[in-house]
């Protein structure tokens, strides 16, 4: 039970994922396989520390091998606890099936809050932590490949690159074993911004059906829609500043830890995270908007879209009923409690729910896990030969204009455009934005092509658990 007396987070995904299977026509046996963690490891080891041997908890929770590697996150926080983890690695089994990604679901975290210790005490631990999952398997580039989550990011993910590439000195897809690495070491472009950047491309994906926005009661498209968003580091940021300098959205508030800055006007999110970077992470003092503490209350603000991307549970039965917001969508895991969705789906609430919403963040890590296999940056052989074809026809429509003596010429920054090829971080994008186009389309069919699905949770349990399923049939099971 949580402190709001509902379910715990992963009984909460237990329940939801009940909610699926009983409109599905599963065998009770699989349902069950399909449902329960396989195993979640715990770990206690001692680093010595400013003169003294601190003893850490951690764990690496194995939902599903019904593909292989497993998938999924690192966390470091104070309250990451055995029950989270197994709930955070089921979802990310969903979450991979409904995005096509070729990976089971698992999912690590760390008792530890990284703000406590300097950037050397980091590495210790962190290299620890990595050495004693390595040891177990439970890193590796053919059965188990962690990312970044809350409260870690490219710097922790190289030093575990670095520590796998120690212990297994002659594997050669050592830097597959981990992915979110920054681009020197083995990653990929596009990586840090992924799952904002989903975000985004879910919700444009999402405007470009009037009926589906008409059920949340919105019109039109992204330009001009009123945003509230909670959480402003990794996802929460790059969602809120791609929306805001993209698509015309105005951020009329951001929630932190130590509350909210409003403006209806819009908030210039790089200015704000600028502020906090150097204001260590806190909102207070930033001039341009009112503070107020009390972010929370915040949440329940009018707005057009809530964009919760801070950490699970947040919306719950204490406060689901006061939300007025007509549209959420989960960039954070888990922000909304079985109970609150209950309360929401009643009100008229429509939810984008998590497994879809921030499924950004493990597709681009599956294609820095295939370059790292392929041993090539994406776009290294086709680029210039793509260049080369478009100046082709660039010339020959230029020659055809003169000699027919029409005069055309083309704008020059259409041109420049046009001869461009694609360097990674395009093709990263555009492989991005068709994933989560394929995927919210699959979920919609659902939505809309059953008369006893009416929304889009249920309607994405209902993908993934089918297509899970169907490789556990064809293993056999
Ligand atoms: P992060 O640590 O970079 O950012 C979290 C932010 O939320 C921080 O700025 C923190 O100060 C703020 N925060 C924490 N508690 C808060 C509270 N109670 N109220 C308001 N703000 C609070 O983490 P992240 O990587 O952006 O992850 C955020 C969420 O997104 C998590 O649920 C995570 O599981 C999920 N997620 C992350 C990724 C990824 O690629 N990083 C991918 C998929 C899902």
């Amino acid at each position: 039970m949580s402190i709001t007396g509902e379910p715990s987070f992963r009984e909460s995904v237990d329940m939801m994922f009940k909610r699926a299977t009983a409109l599905m026509d599963l065998s009770p046996g699989l349902e069950e396989k399909i449902r329960v963690c396989n195993s979640t490891y715990t770990v206690r080891f001692g680093v010595r520390l400013r003169g003294k041997i601190e003893t850490f908890v951690g764990y690496r929770s194995v939902h599903s091998e019904h593909m292989e590697p497993v998938k999924g996150g690192i966390r470091f926080a104070l309250g990451v606890n055995q029950d989270e983890v197994e709930a955070l690695a089921a979802l990310m089994t969903y979450k991979c099936a409904l995005v096509e990604t070729p990976f089971g679901g698992s999912k690590g975290g760390l008792c530890v809050d990284p703000r406590q210790w300097d950037e050397h005490e980091l590495e210790q631990i962190t290299r620890r932590f990595a050495y004693e999952l390595i040891k177990r398997d439970l890193i590796h580039p053919a059965q188990n490949v962690p990312a970044p989550d809350m409260g870690t990011g490219e710097r922790e993910m190289a030093w575990i690159a670095d520590q796998y590439a120690r212990m297994n000195t002659t594997d050669i897809n050592a830097k597959a074993c981990v992915t979110g690495k920054p681009p020197h070491a083995g990653g990929i472009q596009g990586r840090v911004e992924a799952t904002g950047r989903g975000v985004q491309y879910a919700l444009r994906e999402f405007f470009r059906y009037p009926e589906d926005s008409a059920a949340a009661r919105l019109t039109g498209d992204l330009d001009g829609k009123r945003i509230i968003v909670q959480g402003l580091g990794n996802v929460g940021y790059h969602a809120a500043k791609f929306l805001s300098e993209e698509d015309g959205a105005k951020v009329i508030a951001v929630i932190e830890r130590d509350g909210a800055i409003i403006d209806e006007k819009g908030i210039n999110i790089e200015e704000l995270r600028q502020h906090m970077n150097c204001n260590s992470g806190l909102l207070a003092g930033y001039i341009k908007g009112r503070h107020v503490e009390d972010g929370a209350a915040v949440l329940e603000m009018e707005c057009d879209i809530l964009i919760p991307a801070a950490m699970e549970g947040v919306i719950n039965l204490t406060n689901a009923a006061r939300i007025k917001a007509p549209l959420i969508i989960e960039a954070a895991n888990g922000p909304v409690t079985f109970g609150a969705d209950e309360i929401l789906r009643k009100k008229g609430t429509l939810i984008i729910p998590d497994m879809y919403a921030n499924a950004g963040g493990v597709t681009v890590s599956y294609f820095e896990w295939v370059k790292n296999l392929s041993h090539i940056r994406f776009g290294r052989m086709q680029r210039r030969a793509e260049e080369a074809r478009s100046r082709l026809l660039v010339e020959e429509f230029e020659r055809l204009s003169a000699d027919q003596g029409l005069g055309w010429t083309m704008a020059a920054d259409f041109k420049e455009k046009f001869l461009q090829g694609s360097d990674e971080l395009a093709l990263v994008r555009s492989g991005l934005d068709d994933t989560m186009r394929t995927a919210y389309q699959a979920m919609r069919e659902v939505w809309h092509g059953r008369t006893d699905v009416n929304d889009l949770r249920v309607a994405a349990y209902i993908v993934a658990i089918d297509r899970v399923a169907k490789t556990y049939r064809s293993k056999g099971l």
